[in-house]
């Protein structure tokens, strides 16, 4: 008797573990056909750059990784202000009478740099640069400007003193002014890895450089791609999601990158009409739209406006279907036509708690928390 009970469970336990076989061997095939993503970091412009790829083999997707990133290495060796052999400290060694030739490469960045100036009224500018050094961003004194010192440097700032002539790329900066790409460099690094990995055959992807974000297509059966929005009071936590598809994403805030002079939090962004780092209550900036590049300046731009300014300059630029690079480059990334839109979420503190303000048309593509 013991033995044929014996028997009857290892009858019964047969077709168990037979269907637990079979269900875990079904969830494998689920999970292979979901697949995992080709994910490739570097270190590059001061953060950390990642790029995921699906639908793609993985030494393909691999070697197309690669050679974004090996771009953002590239820009980084023209554009950053840290390298003494760059070709911007180059330019900003050579200021005064003299002009001085771009690369085709800076000149265009250059040309789209005073373009986003020209469309936020001057809030994002290329030649706040001596203003961010004022303020202690490159020595470590614990002081803080005089007004004179502030209205003395702002005479070297502002980016209609640039003689610039992108015919023929040269440039005159007048003695004092120096040039800093950081507010713009990123987005536009993105959008060129963006560039090659669509060459390369990749069609779905995210490149994410700082939170400088691009989405190429979306991940296998997704309708985007889900991007979390940080608190900005609070690394371990998420504000929000934003949802996005062939579009691209920035936030600007002063939470990460900022010192503290005589007991001030002093951020990085500065306003370069006062010549006074963003104060007030904006705690971060999302803007979404079609290119990194047009992402990475107005989050910038409108963090320096404030929720009311900032929205009302979206607006108006959309209406008028933007101007200049942004119609150029949103066109290029979307040839329906489709692109031609900036959508922002402000992050606001108030009454210490948070408050979200957005523009329009962005309800489709947020969760928030
Ligand atoms: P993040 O996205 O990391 O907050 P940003 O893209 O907003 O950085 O760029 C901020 C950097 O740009 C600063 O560190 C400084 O070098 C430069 N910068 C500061 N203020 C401005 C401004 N008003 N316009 C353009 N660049 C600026
Ligand atoms: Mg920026």
């Amino acid at each position: 008797m013991p033995s044929n009970k014996r028997k009857a469970l290892t009858d019964a336990a047969f077709p168990v573990s037979f269907l637990i076989f079979l269900f875990s061997f079904i969830l494998f095939t689920i999970s292979c056909s979901r697949e995992d993503p080709v994910i490739k970091e570097t270190y590059v412009m001061g953060t950390k750059a990642s790029i995921t790829i699906y639908g793609m083999n993985r030494e393909k997707a691999l070697d197309a990784a690669g050679k974004a990133l090996h771009e953002l290495h590239r820009l980084e060796s023209i554009m950053s202000t840290w390298n003494p052999e760059s070709e911007i400290s180059q330019l900003n060694s050579n200021t005064g009478e003299k002009h001085f030739t771009l690369s085709a490469e800076l000149s265009e960045l250059i040309r789209l740099s005073i373009q986003f100036s020209e469309i936020t009224k001057g809030a994002f500018d290329i030649t706040a640069r001596p203003l961010v050094q004022l303020w202690g961003f490159q020595d470590g004194a614990d002081r803080l400007p005089s007004e004179s010192e502030i209205s003395n440097t702002l005479k070297n700032v502002g980016y209609r003193k640039i003689n610039f002539n992108p015919d023929i790329n040269t440039i005159t900066l007048p003695k004092g002014m120096q040039i800093d790409l950081a507010g713009v460099a990123k987005g536009y690094g993105v959008d060129k890895c963006a560039a090659i990995l669509k060459r390369e055959g990749v069609n779905s992807a995210l490149v994410n450089l700082g939170g400088n974000i691009i989405a190429i297509g979306s991940p296998p059966g997704k309708k985007g791609w889900v991007v979390g929005i940080r608190d900005p009071r609070d690394e371990s936590k998420i504000s929000g999601y934003i949802i996005i598809k062939d579009e691209a994403v920035a936030t600007s805030g002063n939470y990460e990158n900022f010192i503290k002079r005589k007991g001030k939090t002093i951020g990085h962004i500065i306003d370069p009409v006062t010549g006074r780092p963003v104060s007030g209550n904006t705690l971060s900036v999302t803007v979404i739209s079609p290119t990194a590049t047009a992402s990475d300046a107005l989050s910038t731009a409108l963090f320096v406006l404030g929720p009311m300014k900032g929205i009302t300059t979206l607006k108006q630029l959309t209406r008028n279907n933007y101007t200049g690079y942004i119609a150029e480059t949103a066109r290029r990334t979307d040839r329906s036509g489709r692109g031609q839109y900036a959508e922002v979420l402000f992050i606001i503190s108030e009454n210490n708690s948070i408050k979200f303000l957005k523009s329009s048309n962005l309800d489709g593509k947020l969760i928030l928390e």
